[in-house]
């Protein structure tokens, strides 16, 4: 859907004018402005524990509506943001208003939760990052346990730049978790070396697992692999009642997606998913 020609020339779908629109100036000048007026907005999407059915783990994702040109997918403004530089300003605001919104719910007595967080690439090679984060538990006086960072495959490249940030990230206590796992062209030989908790299996792969006998296959072996290594093993993009079967069968840890809950605002996510009898 997003087709690159080099810098700042995007051309972007946009579902409520039904148009394409090529002029990526502008949306680089809106995206600013959203920004500075504080209109990126954070919804989240469950994680359900496949033994017990609860959901205590919920990402965090990032959702624009501009305007002019309606709602823009992150899949759109993110890569954008990322060429920019403009994703160290939004990640902070996404890091900030996670710490914010864990505080929150402390205070309505629901503590025992997880959010966790995309961090982009160009964010994980940013000195500031780990500095940061530590400031913000401390505004915030939350609990490290109660933040994850999800991180992509392609970041581990740079090892001897990537290893120290996840080593501190792991000693403040906060869960590390690689997305999109299988997908990156990675070598597996970091998760011997670094502190990763869990794996998350890109939904490319859990598409068509009931169809596909070689997408059964690497989830299968995804799940053996984390099991064995001690790692939590989650699903996403599961949109079928079968899926879910098919997964909790080969022993699957966590499950995310649709099937479950789109991912939902604030008012919704604790009308349907933090017990009422704590708030
Ligand atoms: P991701 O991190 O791989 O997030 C999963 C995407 O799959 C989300 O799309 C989510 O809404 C979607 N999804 C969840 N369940 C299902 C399902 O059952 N079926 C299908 N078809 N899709 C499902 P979304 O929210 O549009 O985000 C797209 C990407 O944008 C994310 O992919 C992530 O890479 C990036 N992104 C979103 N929020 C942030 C953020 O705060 N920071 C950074 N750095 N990136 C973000
Ligand atoms: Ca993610
Ligand atoms: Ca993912
Ligand atoms: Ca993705």
């Amino acid at each position: 859907r997003v087709k690159e020609k080099g810098r700042a020339h995007y051309q972007f779908y946009c579902t409520d004018m039904n148009s394409v629109i090529t002029n990526v100036v502008t949306l680089e000048t809106h995206l600013r402005k959203a920004i500075e007026k504080n209109e990126l907005v954070l919804y989240y999407q469950p994680q359900i524990n496949c033994e017990n059915g609860e959901a205590k783990c919920f990402e965090a994702l990032l959702r624009w509506k501009d305007h002019e040109f309606g709602h823009i997918s992150p899949d759109v403004f993110i890569p954008l943001a990322e060429d920019t530089g403009m994703i160290i300003s939004i990640g902070n605001w996404v890091i900030e208003s996670v710490c914010k919104q864990i505080k929150t719910w402390y205070e309505k007595g629901i503590d025992d939760i997880r959010i966790a967080i995309n961090i982009s690439p160009k964010q994980m090679n940013q000195p500031n990052l780990v500095p940061f984060i530590q400031l913000m538990i401390e505004k915030y006086n939350i609990n490290p346990s109660s933040l994850e960072i999800e991180i992509t495959e392609g970041v581990m490249h740079d090892t001897r730049e990537v290893a120290p940030i996840l080593f501190k990230l792991k000693q403040l206590g906060i869960y590390i978790s690689v997305d999109d796992f299988g997908t990156g062209f990675s070598s597996l030989n970091y998760l011997k070396r670094f502190p990763i908790d869990g794996l998350k299996i890109d939904q490319s792969f859990i598409k068509e697992i009931l169809s596909d006998e070689k997408d059964a296959a690497i989830t299968t072996t995804i799940i053996h692999l984390g099991k064995s290594l001690g790692l939590e093993v989650i699903a996403e993009g599961v949109e079928e009642k079968e899926q879910v079967t098919f997964l909790r069968n080969a022993g699957c840890h966590k499950i995310q997606g649709y099937y479950f809950s789109k991912p939902i605002p604030v008012d919704e996510l604790e009308k349907m998913f933090l017990c009422s009898s704590q708030m």
